[in-house]
């Protein structure tokens, strides 16, 4: 089993209940278990203010899938929930990012873990943190010091 993270986000048609019901489906996918799921997060949006504010989390899962057949599934799952993708860091129904592949590090046409803009993003790191505190990156960065370079700003910890 390969311990893997990912990151959640919606701020379409009900957010808090897109990115629980992606929850759901996580927790009921065969080949997968889901072991933890942070709280949600609200915080404004990247790039185009003219749009709601997000809902973001992050859950651990443990899988058999290779990083593909995870990256698949997590694309089934956006597609099951309508996903839009009107424009680049444009509003969307749901957003599921592979953070984390065990200690991996790929770099392909569809794929690039480390999540590629993980480091700067408030809204991954902190749900990121809140179930893997002890976490590091596979070039051997802690997670705690990325949050020392990343302030919490809008974003907000709530629990529902
Ligand atoms: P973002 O999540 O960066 O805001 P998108 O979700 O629209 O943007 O990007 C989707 C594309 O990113 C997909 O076509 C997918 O192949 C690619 N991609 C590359 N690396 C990853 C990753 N680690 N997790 C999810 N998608 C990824
Ligand atoms: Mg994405």
């Amino acid at each position: 089993m390969i311990e893997c993270y990912i990151g959640l986000g919606s701020n379409l048609q009900n957010p808090i209940q897109q990115v629980q019901s992606a929850v759901n489906y996580l927790s009921n996918w065969k080949n997968l278990k889901l072991i933890k799921v942070s709280s949600l997060y609200r915080g404004a949006p990247l790039g185009p203010s003219d749009q709601p504010d997000f809902i973001n989390a992050a859950a651990y899962i443990r899988t058999t899938m290779t990083a593909i057949q995870l990256l698949n599934q997590l694309q089934t799952i956006e597609q099951i929930h309508k996903r839009e993708r009107i424009k680049h860091w444009g509003p969307r129904t749901l957003d599921l990012d592979l953070l984390l592949y065990g200690n991996q590090t790929i770099l392909s046409a569809r794929l690039q873990v480390p999540h590629k803009e993980m480091r700067q993003r408030n809204f991954v790191l902190y749900p990121l943190f809140e179930i893997a505190p002890q976490l590091h990156l596979p070039d051997g960065q802690p997670l705690k010091d990325l949050l020392s370079d990343c302030p919490m700003g809008t974003l907000e910890r709530f629990i529902i």
